[in-house]
């Protein structure tokens, strides 16, 4: 009797697991360290091994993967964190448990984390579901009338390298500059506020530190002072800007803002609303915006969605 669904978060750092029924109810979570030496070479059969201590595969009715690199038609095309370069993890994860009935499917983590937020989170109901991840970087992750849209090469919903900064001009990881990740994940947050404190001789309480984080800056914007929300206002401007471009692509139903940097709580919609209206009108007055409720789990379910 296959009653379980099992997804498989591999990040660069961790594993994260999740075992489900086939209804999607998370039964168990667990993780293991990821050991990417060796161009990722075992990382496969470590996942096997820590999956047979929980359960046997004749118990699974599928898994799935969310990986950090572009995926399309269930193939890895590349994946620097791991050591991977091309990869067809469905044919070789069979190999390893030689239990061809078990299926397998693969996605994008971040397309993973988009579809665990419909499925089980705070889009669940909505079929045309933006998520923007702000965390270090920016991620995201498109689903239209309830499929995930990975593209010809893997990289639809890669929102953090749309450009949108032509004045600050940072540079990217991606290797180009004024990427939104650049200037709205919480480094690029970072980075406006320290430009800003150089322009404005304004009082403010970042001057006191060297270095800050993005909640700094947030924490600051919201007790009302002129260069943290200024900051906070120029990175939610670009980040609308991106949001007005995706509008006019997909018109979604609903954008979910996920990862570190939605802490900040309705303050931040309240900042994007503010500047995402301006891009849109007059086509619409209204698209729902909603902070994501799975957190780090996002993931796991998405990995879920994609066998249920
Ligand atoms: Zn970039």
């Amino acid at each position: 009797m296959r009653e379980y669904i099992v997804g498989v978060d591999v990040g660069g750092t961790n594993i994260k697991f999740g075992k489900f029924d086939l209804e999607g109810e998370l039964l168990e979570r667990w993780s293991t360290r990821t050991n990417a030496n060796n161009n990722g070479e075992s990382i496969l059969s470590d996942i096997a091994n820590s999956i047979t201590e929980k359960m046997k595969f004749s118990e699974i009715k599928g898994i799935g993967f969310g990986v950090p690199g572009p995926v399309a038609n269930n193939m890895v095309l590349h994946c620097v964190n791991l050591g991977w370069a091309e990869k067809d993890i469905a044919k070789e994860f069979s190999d390893i448990i030689n239990e061809p009935d078990v299926i397998i499917k693969v996605a994008n983590d971040a397309n993973a984390a988009a579809a665990g937020e419909m499925y089980k989170g705070i889009a669940k109901g909505y079929d045309n579901v933006v998520l923007f991840t702000l965390g270090t970087g920016v991620g995201g992750g498109i689903i239209v009338d309830g499929k995930l849209v990975e593209g010809v090469q893997g990289v639809a919903g890669e929102l953090g390298h749309i450009q949108v900064d032509y004045k600050h001009y940072f540079q990217c990881k991606c290797g180009k500059k004024g990427c939104l990740e650049t200037v709205a994940s919480a480094t690029g947050i970072v980075n406006i506020a320290k430009v800003n404190l150089k322009k404005y001789k304004n009082q403010s309480p970042l001057r006191r530190f060297s270095n800050f984080s993005a909640k700094k800056v947030f924490d600051y914007a919201k007790e009302g002072d002129f260069i943290a929300e200024k900051s906070i206002d120029e990175a939610m401007r670009y980040l609308a800007t991106a949001m007005g471009s995706i509008f006019f692509s997909i018109n979604p139903e609903i954008i979910v803002i996920g990862g570190g940097v939605s802490y900040a709580g309705n303050y931040i919609i309240e900042k994007i609303e503010k500047y995402y209206y301006d891009k849109v009108r007059p086509f619409i007055t209204h698209t729902n915006f909603a902070l994501a409720t799975l957190g780090n789990d996002a993931g796991i379910y998405g990995c879920c969605y994609l066998i249920r």
